[in-house]
């Protein structure tokens, strides 16, 4: 089957060298559903992590080159930054074939005004999370971590990894997920009443009401016991999940 005419969405693979099932299951993918569609965008957090465009990882070449040959058979490939991958930067992406997205990016999605984010901001509750993010996404901060040796950057990804399983041990489930109101306040913001994000791992449609209209949420899954994609095209989108066996 063509992919013409459609556009697909993933984001929360969390590919490393430690999964190889879901770094082959992303290959199929891109051979199988991808290829040939109008373009494919990367939500955040493609990697599990990452320490810089040296990352030293196999799944990372052998990435670059599978997301390379597909831009370069005509689907573009868009790239916004994770929690787990904010530090992917143009050399990565120009090895890729990938443009890097601002979060949000708003893009008219065949004649329908949609907006893309990875999603950790908008889950406003989780004040702690928020002021680390403001800090390590600061420009001063990511120069800084690019000029580290590469072994004390590993060391400091693992230390982030592990102080966020931590911390969301202690966190009731709904500081985890977005906020409504934070969702509603950006829809309107952004003037669009289509919202497409990761970062949750929560699946689903949702509908919220802004100004006496019906915006639509579609939150992409993880790649993890499952795998799946949203795909738009002139009619809408649909939310597909796979079983990952
Ligand atoms: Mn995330």
């Amino acid at each position: 089957m063509t992919g013409a005419g459609r556009t697909f969405f993933v984001a929360d693979l969390h590919l490393t060298d430690e999964r190889p099932a879901a770094t082959g299951r992303f290959f199929r993918f891109l051979q199988d559903d991808v290829a040939g569609a109008d373009a494919l965008y990367i939500l955040g957090d493609l990697f599990e992590a990452w320490i810089g465009d040296d990352h030293d990882e196999r799944v990372a070449h052998d990435t670059a080159r599978q997301l390379k040959s597909l831009a370069d058979a005509g689907t573009p490939v868009y790239f916004m930054h994770g929690n787990r991958d904010f530090m992917l930067a143009s050399r990565y992406a120009a090895q890729s074939g990938m443009t890097l997205l601002a979060d949000p990016a708003r893009l008219d999605l065949y004649g329908t005004p949609t907006l893309l984010m990875h999603g950790d901001t908008l889950c406003a509750d989780d004040i702690a999370y928020q002021a680390f993010r403001r800090r390590v996404r600061h420009p001063l901060t990511r120069a800084l971590l690019r000029h580290l040796p590469r072994s004390w950057r590993h060391r400091l990804a693992r230390q982030a990894r592990a102080g966020s399983t931590s911390a969301k041990a202690g966190k009731p489930a709904e500081i985890m997920d977005v906020k409504a109101e934070e969702v509603v306040r950006v829809l309107r913001e952004q003037q669009v009443c289509r919202l497409i994000h990761g970062h949750t791992h929560r699946p689903a449609r949702h509908l919220h009401a802004v100004d006496g209209r019906d915006c639509e949420r579609w939150v992409v899954p993880d790649w993890y016991a499952r795998w799946g994609y949203v795909v738009c095209d002139a009619a809408g989108c649909a939310l597909t999940v796979e079983n990952s066996d």
